[in-house]
């Protein structure tokens, strides 16, 4: 593609951008479309001949789009937000323009300098103190696998990297309540752990960890001979946005010499709001902590902040330095390959600074107060409607209900909350999902995209009655 060409096709995509960006609201937020519907559009067999730009364009409009999921639909209430914006994408644009390596600082020296500068401003705004460095991974399940790892390292000593988990002299357990995220099992498989010893801790009445039930199960580990190695705690589980007490955790953990890592996925974000900092009471007392600044802080996926507060864990668990990746600089810089599993890494950090940029401190607090508030006035007209009832406390964006009209039984209003979803997300005007809690079928309503206003919150408790009407009458 010729330069001008390449100009005049940027041109072309920039304008459907804009266009998208105006209107994503009036399109269906789920597609239409069976599993096959999307392939069987698209030819088997690669092109033998180049074909001209604008039948991709053509094809990217008529073919991609009307089979996805638009997650930056003002009516996105569905799992937790994954948000992007005008400036971060105009950054991953300038990013895969330059098409850079940043797995070493020689191969990418403004790429490692950016990052360590937007970590630390992270990290400022987290009001985490000082001896907390961030690094920027590509998921949440990635950096609990990295803790995951280094708690390892740590656990034997510094010798799994070398002698496997035949170094641990003792078998290694990991602890995690019942409501933490599923990447901690999966992590836990990973670092050869076994699923056999991530304990399961159980949760209180607001589904947070029992620190009690936390103490006897190390307890009970170190006398059936088996070394605590990790602790994950989470600030707002993925089901309810529960939050682990951390100050009494972390008080365990550090009588025990384990490793304490804090998920704080979505609700990480939060903790750039003084007022509710308190929600996160105690996080500085971790080793690690993951916040993914994808879902709630306006920047394009993949960003995850991932802040430790011993860089050298991380070295001594990741390091691997052949002759081919020496560089002159080694002994004064840093080399963000050995902060993590990739070796090849994207220049994330651009999108993240000037995302802060564009809005300020400010700005992004202004978001996040938003839309904690509209959860809360919806937590009001929930708790003020006796057909309906709240299932977990709502400190951040998410709101836990179900319809509970009288004379039912539980497995008739998990049936009924079910049918009563799907009749909501039927209209492809907004698109909200479920869980369960203690067993309870619950409508999950996150209320966190970036263009999510009053109106939205309104409209979807309105077409969430209006449903549960059809559902009555229908009877
Ligand atoms: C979303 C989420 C994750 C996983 O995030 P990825 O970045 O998709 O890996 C982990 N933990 C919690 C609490 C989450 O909400």
């Amino acid at each position: 593609m010729h330069p001008d060409e390449f100009r005049r096709h940027a041109h072309a995509a920039v304008d459907w951008m804009a266009d998208y960006l105006r209107d994503v609201g009036a399109l269906p937020i789920t597609p239409a479309v069976s599993p096959g519907d999307i392939r069987r559009q698209i030819p088997e067999t690669p092109p033998l001949d180049a074909e001209p730009f604008d039948a991709l364009l053509d094809d990217f409009r008529q073919v991609i789009v009307p089979g996805m999921t638009h997650w930056n639909h003002p009516g996105w209430f569905a799992y937790f937000p994954c948000n992007n914006s005008p400036p971060s994408i105009l950054a991953e644009m300038l990013t895969a323009t330059l098409g850079a390596q940043g797995m070493s600082w020689a191969t990418s020296p403004a790429a490692t300098e950016l990052e360590q500068v937007v970590m630390d401003w992270l990290r400022q705004m987290l009001a985490l103190p000082p001896d907390f460095v961030g690094v920027i991974q590509d998921t949440a399940s990635t950096a609990t696998l990295v803790a995951l790892l280094t708690a390892r390292e740590r656990a034997t000593g510094g010798r799994s990297g070398a002698e496997g988990l035949a170094a641990a002299d003792a078998p290694l357990a990991v602890y995690a309540s019942r409501e933490a995220h599923s990447s901690v099992d999966k992590g836990v498989k990973l670092a050869g752990y076994g699923l056999d010893r991530l304990r399961h801790i159980d949760t209180d009445e607001r589904y947070a960890m029992r620190p009690d039930a936390l103490a006897a199960a190390l307890e009970r580990d170190r006398a059936a001979g088996i070394r605590p190695a990790c602790v994950v705690a989470t600030v707002g589980t993925t089901s309810s946005t529960a939050i682990d007490p951390l100050r009494p955790i972390a008080e365990l953990c550090r009588r025990a010499g384990v490793w304490l890592h804090v998920d704080a996925a979505y609700a990480g974000a939060a903790a750039i709001v003084p007022e509710l900092r308190t929600l996160f009471d105690g996080m500085e007392t971790a080793d690690s902590i993951v916040f993914n600044p994808h879902k709630w802080l306006l920047t394009n996926f993949d960003c995850t902040a991932y802040f430790v507060r011993d860089p050298s864990a991380l070295l001594s668990t990741f390091q691997a330095t052949p002759e081919y990746l020496r560089t002159a600089y080694d002994a004064d810089v840093v080399n963000y390959r050995d902060w993590g599993i990739q070796l090849g890494r994207r220049f994330r950090a651009l999108k993240l600074w000037f995302v802060i940029r564009s809005y300020g401190v400010e700005g992004l607090r202004a978001l996040v107060r938003r839309h904690v508030a509209l959860a809360q006035e919806l937590a009001g007209w929930i708790a003020a409607d006796p057909e309906y009832e709240l299932l977990a406390p709502a400190p951040f964006g998410l709101v836990c209900f179900r319809w509970r009209p009288p004379g039912r039984s539980e497995q008739e209003l998990d049936a009924l909350n079910a049918r009563l979803l799907a009749a909501v997300n039927a209209g492809g005007e907004r698109f909200l999902t479920h869980t369960r809690l203690g067993g309870t079928y619950t409508i999950r309503l996150v209320v966190g995209q970036r263009e999510t206003g009053r109106e939205h919150v309104r409209a979807a408790w309105d077409a969430v009655r209006e449903a549960a009407g059809g559902l009555q009458a229908s009877r």
